[in-house]
């Protein structure tokens, strides 16, 4: 007879619905980005099964919008093979409006003048891979979508 053991420091119904894989690559093949909020208040973009300020097994999975503020970034000059043929491009960090920080890139910043720590970004769905953005437009409300 043999009795199962249940795995220790695991909680009997892991709240994270999706494997990393598919947390990693849903803003690639559905074209949304998901991040987890705590009870606490806690927010990350980055998958988990369990908070990481607090540590309960309480994350609720939710769609980010994606939008948010440069927190960090430098100019890549010397890319990856998957982005060989967009350097230089901006590794960007962003910390989102609703909380969290994402790392990302963007094409459009080519040298450290074209972007600044503070600047308004958004997410763009795109089929390169990692989450790229784009800066907001200058004057919101001027003829944007
Ligand atoms: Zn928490």
């Amino acid at each position: 007879m043999s009795a199962t053991v249940p795995p220790r420091g695991l909680p009997k119904e892991p709240s994270a619905a999706h494997t990393i894989n598919e947390f990693e690559h849903g803003y690639e093949e559905e074209q949304r980005l998901r991040g987890f909020r705590s009870a606490c208040g806690f927010v990350t973009a980055t998958w988990g099964l369990r908070c990481a300020r607090c540590g309960q097994y309480d994350l609720t999975e939710f769609i980010l919008s994606g939008k948010g503020v440069v927190s960090a970034y430098t100019v890549q000059n010397v890319p990856s093979d998957e982005f060989v043929n967009d350097a230089p491009y901006a590794y960007v960090l962003v910390d989102l409006d609703e909380g969290g920080r994402i790392s990302g890139w963007m094409p459009s910043v080519r040298a450290v003048g074209d972007l600044s720590i503070g600047d308004r970004v958004h997410w763009v769905p795109s089929y390169k891979p990692g989450v790229q953005f784009e800066k907001d437009a200058p004057a919101p409300g001027d003829g944007g979508r």
